[in-house]
């Protein structure tokens, strides 16, 4: 097999058509080796040759690019940095009349959004990535799928979905960030099957049907594929919110991981048990804190190298994000690793009682109960340098009662994650107002750090 069209030694790859890396999911080890160490010296050798961040990085750390041979050689390039992509211009590897879309990322807190600019490669890329994360979901052409994420703003998520599902010839529908009882109508009347969509909303279209006396289960939806936020817990069980989604919509919620710098999605398959690397798109090391590699099944922090990148390329990119890699034999029949559901941020990590606990995981055991309505948590920093927890929480109850709610949600927390913060009852204006200030359509905002 030849394996020169995906990725050309010319800086601009124009072939994703193409589908001859797929036999690297049910390829061995060395296979995968093999092949990933070619892509990751072209990728290399391209990169530092036209990226002034990384010429000037590289000439800076005496980095001989002759000495990087082997896959495992990349454990002696420098990390790169989100803030170091606030100098966008630093980054670019081809000529401004080569880039034909700009996508902003979401910031880290205060900062600005980061410009990542992308070559029709690039693009083409993002389509074949998101083509085979479908698929793996076994989503194809007979599928039509709701796309809850925006087209427009600039972001990168709903471009790749779209381009993604029309080159795996599915039925798109556009729906973006439309309201709750516009993705409903939309469902219904173009009989969609699949969603694609943070869960809280695709929970929100559910719960609007439902109090219109109609049932989001007796749709054609067949498939729920959660973006951005979390679904499963670190043992890979469903989280209560997706579990409520399955029974609401009477569907198999998949769960994917994906970021705009790593320009990758990782798709569950059938098996739903973590989402299966893909060695042709990246290179995706777990490190401890000291940068270095853990074993699989250790949790670290994910560090993608995104292979075939030509207009803004990265080398060890931090993606601030804590998992896992699982290296077991997946009923599916794929051979490649996979990646665990992410635990946490890395900088969202509290201190509890000689514990670590994420916040993402306070409520996760509370999002998908009846009971619960929304709610948010805020830290701050004790005298004695222990992290102070506040779970500020809104209950659906007409007439609550605090002490009663209190007693709920502490027990819930403690038969659950045995992490039991402070809890505020507060109106469910109040928290709807807080957790929705920035981005309504987009991610919820549940985390307020002010050490
Ligand atoms: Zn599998």
């Amino acid at each position: 097999m030849k394996n020169t069209t995906l990725f050309s030694s010319s800086p601009v790859i124009t072939d994703f058509s193409a589908k001859q890396y797929s036999f690297l999911q049910s390829a061995g080890a060395d296979e995968i080796k093999k092949h990933q160490t070619e892509l990751f010296l072209h990728h290399l050798k391209f990169t530092v040759n036209n990226s002034p961040f990384y010429r000037e990085l590289y000439k800076d750390k005496k980095i001989d690019l002759k000495q990087i041979k082997k896959l495992s050689d990349i454990a002696h390039l420098p990390l790169t940095q989100k803030s170091d992509l606030a100098s966008t211009k630093n980054f670019l590897c081809v000529d401004n009349k080569e880039i034909v879309d700009v996508c902003l990322t979401s910031a880290t807190s205060g900062a600005l959004p980061t410009i990542i600019s992308l070559t029709s490669s690039d693009l083409s890329r993002l389509a074949y990535n998101e083509e085979i994360a479908f698929a793996m979901a076994g989503i194809n052409e007979n599928d039509t799928m709701l796309i809850c994420a925006a087209l427009d703003r600039c972001f990168m998520a709903g471009i790749a979905y779209f381009l993604g599902g029309v080159k795996l010839k599915a039925t798109i529908l556009r729906s973006g960030s439309g309201s709750a009882s516009q993705h409903w109508e939309l469902i219904k009347l173009a009989k969609a099957t699949v969603i694609v969509g943070v869960p809280s909303l695709m929970y929100k279209i559910g719960q609007h049907a439902i109090d219109s006396d109609e049932t989001p289960a007796a749709t054609h939806i067949k498939k729920l594929i959660a973006i951005g936020e979390p679904t499963k817990d670190e043992s890979l069980n469903l989280l209560p919110i997706a579990e409520e989604l399955e029974k609401m919509w009477g569907a198999r919620i998949y769960s994917t991981y994906a970021s705009s710098e790593i320009a990758t999605t990782f798709c569950e398959c059938s098996a739903r048990r973590g989402g299966h690397l893909r060695p042709e798109l990246n290179i995706l090391e777990i490190l401890d804190d000291d940068g270095a590699r853990v074993k699989d099944g250790e949790k670290g922090e994910i560090v993608v190298t995104p292979l075939g990148v030509t207009g803004m390329p990265l080398i060890r990119f931090k993606t601030g994000d804590i998992s896992y890699l699982i290296n077991e034999k997946c009923s599916c029949g794929r051979t490649t690793k996979r990646i665990a559901p992410i635990i946490g941020r890395k900088n969202q990590m509290l201190k509890y009682k000689g514990t670590t606990v994420f916040p993402n995981a306070i409520l996760a055991c509370l999002e998908g109960n009846k009971r619960f309505h929304n709610g948010y948590i805020e830290v701050k920093k004790n005298k004695d340098g222990t992290d102070r927890i506040m779970l500020y929480a809104a209950l659906c109850s007409a007439n609550p009662d605090k002490n009663q709610d209190e007693n709920w949600i502490s027990e819930t927390l403690r038969a659950k994650i045995r992490v039991v913060p402070e809890i505020k009852i507060i109106g469910r204006e109040k928290a709807d107002k807080k957790v929705y200030q920035f981005d309504k359509k987009r991610k919820r905002m549940t985390f307020f750090d002010l050490r």
